[in-house]
């Protein structure tokens, strides 16, 4: 089936259950069982079915199917917030005493989760350059858990050299771990390019109104071939779970990894998605690939603006011929789009400001993927924490700019970045 038609269609049948055209939201924090014989099989996966929202949800389930159909995956599980999928995605495989690969290419959010805060639980993080992978297999070893790189980066807006790192993943039987948020399923689908894993923040594009925060992790097809084809380094999903009697995960014919979140993860740590969240989230995914053309052609449009504008140093689009990652967007991305972050660097810091007070239809927001255009200086915001030599490592220049692209007319967001410049 084509993605338009998932979008719309995917995880629900209005012809069994509950009948309805849009899907319900099961607002309930429990289920009902039959009786205690049901309740003690569902526990013991005898059964599968509804126990308690932490660990599934009825509204829930239909966006998860939805999910892992469009991404081309086997599973998914939603979770809280993207910060939530990507703590999940590498403390499912990742234990103290073990270390992951990271892109030097990653959201700030990103950044402090696997450097800082996961170094506390005993687990050190690896920085790889994502662009070409060259430093990337010779730092793996036999503690290596985890590859983890964005698609298209927020906020540089590079993208990652895919099939390479893919590619050395397998040779070294280390699961690789990819946040498409930016690029979006519309737009790419790693999992169709050998990623083993994909993480979401569902609460930019894929919401698309700037509404709610959530989160998701997809995998792909045979993840339990691979763990236990490198048992040693996945040992707890081929050994006895003494949290959960002994369970082996490989064992059971479900994708490996969801599950293992679910039943361990989201059972103990508890950064489930509200199934009000999920209501809204199937709603606003089934205009995703109108959404990415139009965020992609404004995007596009505005970024030729910007080269021409004598005003602007120099504008980073991978969409435009002129950058250096046209080629990976050809190749990668559906028609060469590629999403609705643009980056361009002012005249100066204070010029950078003054473009920024100036503009009239964006917003000065940190949000990326809404309908409504977004407008901030990384250096005075999501950066400011940042020494000048961690700025120019993290690819944020004072005089930054990004911009978020959203669905209005490019016309008027052109008219208004130029008189922002003038
Ligand atoms: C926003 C973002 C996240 C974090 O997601 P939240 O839903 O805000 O927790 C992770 N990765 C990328 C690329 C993001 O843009």
């Amino acid at each position: 089936m084509h993605k338009e038609t998932i979008a719309v269609h995917g995880g629900y049948n209005n012809k069994e259950g509950w009948g309805t055209m849009s899907v319900p939201i099961a607002q309930t924090t429990a289920y009902a069982f039959r009786d205690a014989e049901h309740a003690a099989n569902l526990f013991a996966l005898k059964e599968l079915g509804s126990i308690y929202t932490r660990l599934t949800n009825p509204t829930t389930d239909v966006l998860e199917q939805r999910l892992a159909q469009l991404e081309g995956g086997a599973g998914a599980i939603c979770v809280s917030s993207g910060q939530a999928a990507i703590f999940y995605a590498i403390s499912n495989v990742a234990e103290a005493g073990d270390n992951i690969l990271i892109s030097d290419k990653l959201y700030g959010g990103a950044v402090t989760l696997l450097t800082h805060t996961i170094k506390r639980f005993g687990i050190t993080a690896k920085v790889f350059k994502s662009a070409d992978a060259s430093n990337l297999e010779e730092q793996i070893d036999d503690k290596t858990k985890a590859i983890f790189f964005e698609s298209l980066s927020n906020p540089q807006i590079a993208i990652a050299d895919v099939e390479k790192i893919v590619e050395i993943g397998k040779r070294n039987g280390v699961l690789t771990i990819c946040d498409n948020t930016v690029a979006s399923p519309a737009l790419f689908n790693p999992i169709k390019w050998g990623v083993d894993v994909v993480v979401h923040s569902t609460s930019k594009f894929i919401n698309g109104q700037g509404t709610a925060v959530g989160g998701a992790i997809i995998e792909r097809d045979g993840l339990a071939d691979f763990f236990k084809e490198n048992s040693k380094r996945y040992y707890h999903f081929v050994e006895p779970d003494a949290s959960y009697h002994g369970l082996v995960y490989t064992d059971v014919p479900l994708p490996n990894f969801c599950l293992r979140i679910r039943l361990a993860l989201l059972r103990d740590i508890g950064a489930c998605q509200s199934p009000n969240t999920s209501w809204l989230l199937l709603q606003t995914i089934e205009t995703l690939e109108i959404r990415m053309e139009k965020h992609s052609k404004n995007s596009l449009e505005v970024a030729k603006f910007l080269e021409a504008h004598p005003k602007v140093k120099s504008v980073n689009y991978p969409g435009l011929e002129s950058s250096p990652y046209y080629d990976k967007a050809q190749k990668y991305f559906e028609g060469g789009k590629a999403s609705g972050l643009i980056s361009f660097e002012a005249e100066s810091y204070e010029e950078a400001k003054k473009v920024i007070d100036s503009t009239k239809l964006f917003s000065v927001v940190v949000n990326i993927g809404d309908s409504k255009s977004l407008i901030v200086q990384p250096a005075s915001t999501t950066h400011s924490q940042l020494s000048p030599e961690e700025l120019e490592k993290a690819g944020v220049n004072p005089t930054t700019v990004r911009l978020s692209i959203g669905l209005e007319n490019p016309a008027d967001l052109i008219e208004d970045l130029n008189q922002a410049l003038n």
